[in-house]
């Protein structure tokens, strides 16, 4: 799977408010709010889909969730809750072929799913 966009700010290359990263992640915010706080949180290494992940992906998916958990306090969202998600292919809504969980809080998200 050829890289996206997502691999490009994490080296840099183009502009992202990058609001934390280290070896294994990095989060910038979405380009495209959909919430108040919406944060993007990604394996540097590109992992394209859900269905993609390898036991060797489990340090940087459970770095993903620590780091997510961290950025919510300090967007001051933890007490009132958040969402976190993930979507895979097509039937999840997926656009950016490469593994991101969704930060999204800062507001009443309502139901999980739109009917
Ligand atoms: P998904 O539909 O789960 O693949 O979500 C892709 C997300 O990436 C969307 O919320 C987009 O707004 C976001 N996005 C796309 N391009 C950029 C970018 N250059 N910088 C930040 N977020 C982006």
């Amino acid at each position: 799977m050829s890289e996206t966009i997502f691999s490009k700010i994490i080296r840099r290359e183009i502009p992202a408010e990058i609001l934390y990263q280290d070896d294994l992640v990095t989060a910038f915010r979405d380009i495209q709010p959909q919430a108040p706080v919406h944060i993007l949180i990604v394996p540097n290494r590109q992992i394209p889909t859900a269905d993609d992940i390898v036991p060797e992906d489990e340090a940087a998916l459970g770095r993903m969730l620590r780091v997510a958990a961290d950025l919510a306090r300090e967007a001051g969202i933890s007490q009132d809750g958040y969402r976190l998600m993930i979507n895979c292919r097509e039937h999840g809504g997926q656009e950016v072929f490469h593994l991101h969980l969704h930060l999204l809080g800062g507001c009443s998200l309502g139901p999980m799913l739109a009917r």
